[in-house]
């Protein structure tokens, strides 16, 4: 008998690099924030091609400290995009700063850059430029409007805009580094900028202890040599988990054109890393999640909820009519190619 066990919709990289790595830093009983950190903040750095990065212990507080930084404080008003995870309305609130949220472009599930200039007013101190899926958001209108940008790199990295690093064009980028992203230290993330004093502040407010003053701003927000250590392994086996990524698109982009559903779009001023694949079907999305669990395939929709759904606010007809029809289906680099046969022969079936 034939057992069929169910493709996640993610799952880590990880492997015997991994655990040597994380084994060496055991060893050497340093298992704080230590040197591993500042070389895992430098390869980030490098890779974007940026002065500085500061390693955090998750996404949402990279966030929390880019505003911080940016100067962002209580009553400011920080836009963005109603179609993300919480973590951006998250870190706003938590400074008592105001999230102004605006609709998406349903192409590229970016910011729109119209809703974003409406929603500008005299209080407006930054804007969150999520890059969802591995696909850039439109920069450079938004960088016209000369607002600091921080861009959300959580789910783009490697990817190009205008044939420069997507991650490279804001003031500050923050990353993450959590279970189910692009590199993985189970929990973690980054902020990296190009402006010395930007990263200065950063520093001063990841630490909290052993300083000349006592910073109020400031917490406990660091990461572990543990951690960094599997950030390393993971930039280094970026460029092969980014061919494999590209491999599998390639295969969907033609094995499922001639299906009756909208495949992802690529700007010609872009490249995409497909951190995600995301359909767009016409069927019940909830209905077809389970039966394609059922199949054996797991699929979700790639962003729990937007945020305007959340606070019962109306007026944002593109982020509900992705979030009634985006299907995510696996896309990560450890899916083998008789994995890949069975998403495409389940999928042909579900949507002929
Ligand atoms: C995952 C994610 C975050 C938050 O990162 P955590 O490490 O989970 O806190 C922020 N923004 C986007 C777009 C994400 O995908």
């Amino acid at each position: 008998m034939v057992t069929t066990t169910l493709i996640p919709h993610s799952r880590p990289y990880l492997g015997q690099r991994e655990i040597a790595a994380v084994s060496e830093v055991i060893e050497s009983q340093e298992v704080g924030q230590g040197f591993r950190v500042a070389r895992f903040e430098q390869s980030m750095a490098d890779y974007l091609g940026l002065l500085g990065g500061v390693a955090v212990s998750s996404g949402t507080a990279a966030l929390h400290m880019a505003l911080l930084a940016l100067g962002v404080s209580e009553g400011n008003e920080v836009v963005m995009p109603s179609y993300v995870c919480a973590a951006p309305w998250i870190a706003t609130t938590h400074i008592g700063a105001v999230p102004k949220i605006v609709d998406i472009d349903p192409s590229t599930f970016g910011i729109d850059v119209e809703q974003v200039k409406a929603a500008i007013t005299g209080k407006t101190r930054a804007i969150i430029v999520p890059h969802l899926f591995g696909c850039s958001a439109d920069l450079a209108p938004l960088q016209a409007l000369k607002i600091p940008i921080i861009e959300d790199c959580a789910q783009t990295l490697g990817a190009m805009y205008h044939g420069q690093p997507v991650g490279s064009y804001g003031h500050a980028t923050i990353c993450s580094f959590y279970a189910t992203k692009l590199l993985c230290t189970g929990e973690g993330g980054m902020v990296l900028s190009n402006n010395a004093r930007t990263v200065e502040t950063l520093h001063m407010l990841r630490e909290y202890d052993e300083k000349q003053f006592l910073y109020p701003k400031s917490f406990n927000y660091k990461m572990t040599d543990l951690q960094a250590a599997l950030g390393l392994c993971q930039l280094e086996r970026f460029p092969d988990s980014l061919m494999r990524r590209a491999t599998i698109a390639h295969r969907y982009l033609s094995e499922l054109a001639h299906l009756p559903v909208g495949l992802p779009f690529i700007p010609q001023d872009r490249t995409h890393i497909f951190y995600r694949f995301v359909l767009k079907i016409s069927h019940p999305i909830d209905e077809s999640i389970q039966r394609l669990e059922g199949k054996g395939i797991q699929c979700r929709r790639p962003v729990y909820q937007p945020l305007h759904r959340y606070l019962g606010l109306r007026g944002f007809p593109h982020s509900d009519h992705v979030f009634s029809t985006a299907l995510s289906i696996p896309i990560h680099p450890s899916l083998t190619d008789e994995d890949v046969d069975r998403i495409i022969t389940i999928l042909q079936e579900e949507f002929t």
